[in-house]
This record gives structure tokens, C-alpha cells and sequence, in this order.
């Protein structure tokens, strides 16, 4: 089998296997109780929250475990919105976004909200010049990710930042699923931002939102502050545990990672850029974790099948998108809705490699030619 799907999820790692066996078996007890089991896992809870404010560069209390990315940009987009109502009703986006930051905002659109989508351009990239044109004072936040699911491209976000310079009311989420843990990053500019473990070899059903500056957010659901101020229940302190694993693994490794990744993404391009039937829609200087490219005489769902039967697992786009919609980064970078209906997305790992990618690229041309014959 020759997974490349790596963007979707990834296999998680052994360290954050053993902090969660170890914790669950370790703490059978809520770190909120008062005897001296729940006193020990409360220790170790705030060793590891202090630890993961540390790798992310906020405090102790700006970080909140989530569900996935999903509840995190969910938890960002409708707290600010409705924590700070009062203030504006004025929501910027872009179609670069995942689903649960548009689906999010549309939401806010349906509550009588008001939403715009700054353009980007052919490379994927925010023109800010746009983006400054749609701020308004009532603006209460831009939401931009900082590496899209499907293409891969890296935003401008300390530029996005000073765009925003003028605007203090106007608060900035980045959706940094695609890059924590895998690309050297400057978040600082980020009021508020989103990641996802099991992006980088943690758990799958863990996230994480960090909150910077005492923001604050309405909560998704009600329930007390049993994990933090912006999250009820019992904190999961295995959970936890598992994501200071991964993330210490993930960034410790960072550098020798994303250059082995670098040399398979160039030897994957150029073997699929010099198929005719082959348009790359990921920009050279994107990140190098995703390629995505565009097939044409033939359709990329029958070719992702085909593939997948011969032991290549690839995917169309972002997981969470509906099967038989357009590619929304692809259209919004080309304008060409043909080609966004058609996109394949390979994506790498460091645990990938060279003799896969030959595979792969042997494998993906077979399957295209016996579409293309099967079609006549
Ligand atoms: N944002 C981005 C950019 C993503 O790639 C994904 C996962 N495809 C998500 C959000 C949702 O992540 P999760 O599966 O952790 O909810």
C-alpha cells in the first residue's frame, strides 16, 4: 500500500501512543478532584498545559484541546462572533478555507451576519489590496488559513496582519491545521489560531484552539469550566498528554523532516508534470507537503478508484468537502471550473518514500492510459 493521503491524517506516532496508554492507565481520575489521585493528574495535566504553551509560543491559559480543527475553528469563528456582537456583525474569509471555517461562517451569514471573501490570486495567495478594501469598521474578524487542505499554499499572514493594523477591533483567526508541526511558522500575529495533532502523527480526535490575550469566546456548548474557561468537561488529561508527545516529536524534528519531504515533492512534480494530461495546480513555492494537480480527458474520481485498487491511496480534495463539488481553492486560483472539478491531491510525509514515489508515478500513469483506452 502506498499511502499519500498524509494531509487527510497520519498514522500516529509511538510517543504519543505510550503518553496515552501511560496517562490512562497512570490518572483513572478528573484532574478537578480534590483527593490525591485527581491532585497527581492535576499535577501532570499542568506540567503538560504549561509544556504545550511553551512549543506554541502562549501561555498557560491561551490554549484550549478540542475535538479537531473542526470544533477549534468553529469554537474561534462563533465565539468571537457572538461574544462580541455588540461590536460589529462583519466576518472576512476566503475560498481557500476548509469547510468547518466556511460552514462556520456561513452559519453566521444564515444569523443575519454579514460575510465577505477577500480574492486571491493565480498562486493562491490573499491580495491584500482586496482585502483592505472589504474592511469595515464593524469587521470583527478575518479568518485565513495558513496553509490550505487541498492546494497547499502558504498565506502571507504578517502581511494579512498589517493590513489589519488600522482595524483594533477587527480580530485575526488562522486556520494552521496544514502547518503546525510540519513548516517553520510565525503565528505571532495571530489572535487567535488552530491546530490539529493528528496532522502531525498525534491522536486522531484531538485539536486545539489557542485564544491569545484574554479574548473571549461564547462557548459552543454549556457546561461549566471543568477543562478551561472556554471548554466544559473533564479534562482529558491522556488526550493532552498524547498532544505534548506529538507536537514535541513533530517540531523537534521540523527541519530534517521537511527537507526529506522537499526532495520527494520535487522528484513527485516534475514525474507528474511530464504527464501530457497533467495540469499542477500547487505553486512551487507552496507547501511541500501537498501537490495537487488537475487530470484532463478523463475523470479524477474514476482515476483516485482505480488508483486506490492498485494500492495508491490519493484523495480528490479535503476529506470534509462533498464528493461531487469543485475543488473551491482550485476554482478560486484559476477560474476554471473544469479543472477544479478534476483535481487529485497527493500528499507526503517524511516517512514516504523515494521508491514510493516512483511507484506512485508508475502506477498513476498505467491507471490514466487505461482510463483514457477504457474510454476510447
Ligand atoms: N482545517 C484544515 C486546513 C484541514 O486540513 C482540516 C482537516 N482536513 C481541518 C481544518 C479539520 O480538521 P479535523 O479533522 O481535525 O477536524
Amino acid at each position: 500500500m502506498i499511502y499519500l493521503d498524509y494531509a487527510a491524517d497520519t498514522p500516529a506516532c509511538q510517543a504519543a501512543l505510550d503518553a496515552l496508554v501511560g496517562a490512562a492507565q497512570t490518572y483513572g481520575a478528573n484532574p478537578n478532584a480534590s483527593h490525591a489521585l485527581g491532585q497527581a493528574a492535576r499535577a501532570r495535566l499542568d506540567a503538560a498545559t504549561q509544556h504545550i504553551a511553551e512549543l506554541l509560543g502562549c501561555q498557560a491559559e491561551e490554549w484550549v484541546l478540542t475535538s479537531g480543527a473542526t470544533e477549534a475553528n468553529n469554537m474561534a469563528i462563533l465565539g468571537v462572533a457572538h461574544a462580541y456582537r455588540s461590536r460589529g456583525q462583519h466576518i472576512i474569509t476566503t475560498h481557500m478555507e476548509h469547510a468547518s471555517v466556511t460552514g462556520a461562517v456561513m452559519a453566521l451569514k444564515a444569523e443575519g451576519y454579514s460575510v465577505d471573501f477577500a480574492q486571491v490570486d493565480a498562486q493562491g495567495q490573499v491580495d491584500t489590496a482586496h482585502l483592505r478594501s472589504l474592511l469595515r469598521e464593524d469587521t470583527l474578524l478575518v479568518s485565513v488559513c495558513a496553509v490550505d487542505s487541498e492546494v497547499g499554499v502558504m498565506q502571507p499572514i504578517t502581511a494579512i496582519r498589517e493590513v489589519l493594523a488600522g482595524y483594533p477591533g477587527c480580530r485575526l483567526h488562522v486556520d494552521a491545521t496544514q502547518a503546525v508541526g510540519k513548516l517553520p511558522l510565525d503565528l505571532s500575529g495571530a489572535d487567535l489560531f488552530t491546530l490539529s495533532p493528528h496532522k502531525f502523527y498525534g491522536i486522531t480526535g484531538t485539536g486545539m484552539l489557542v485564544v491569545r490575550g484574554g479574548l473571549r469566546l461564547a462557548p459552543l456548548w454549556y457546561g461549566g469550566t471543568g477543562a478551561t474557561p472556554y471548554r466544559s468537561g473533564t479534562p482529558a488529561l491522556a488526550l493532552t498528554l498524547a498532544c505534548e508527545a506529538a507536537l514535541q516529536e513533530a517540531l523537534a524534528h521540523l527541519p530534517e523532516r521537511l527537507a526529506a519531504v522537499r526532495m520527494l515533492q520535487a522528484r513527485l512534480r516534475a514525474g507528474l508534470a511530464a504527464l501530457p494530461f497533467v495540469t499542477l495546480n500547487t505553486p512551487a513555492d507552496a507547501s511541500p507537503y501537498t501537490l495537487n494537480v488537475s487530470v484532463h480527458g478523463l475523470r479524477a474520481r474514476e482515476l483516485i478508484a482505480l488508483l486506490s485498487e492498485r494500492g495508491v491511496c490519493v484523495s480528490s480534495k479535503s476529506a470534509c468537502c462533498a464528493p461531487a463539488a469543485p475543488s473551491h481553492p482550485v476554482l478560486a486560483m484559476t477560474g476554471d471550473r473544469k479543472r477544479a472539478m478534476n483535481t487529485v491531491r497527493l500528499s507526503l510525509s517524511h516517512l514516504t518514500t523515494g521508491e514510493e514515489i516512483d511507484s506512485c508515478l508508475r502506477i498513476f500513469t498505467e491507471c490514466a492510459y487505461s482510463l483514457e483506452v477504457a474510454r476510447g
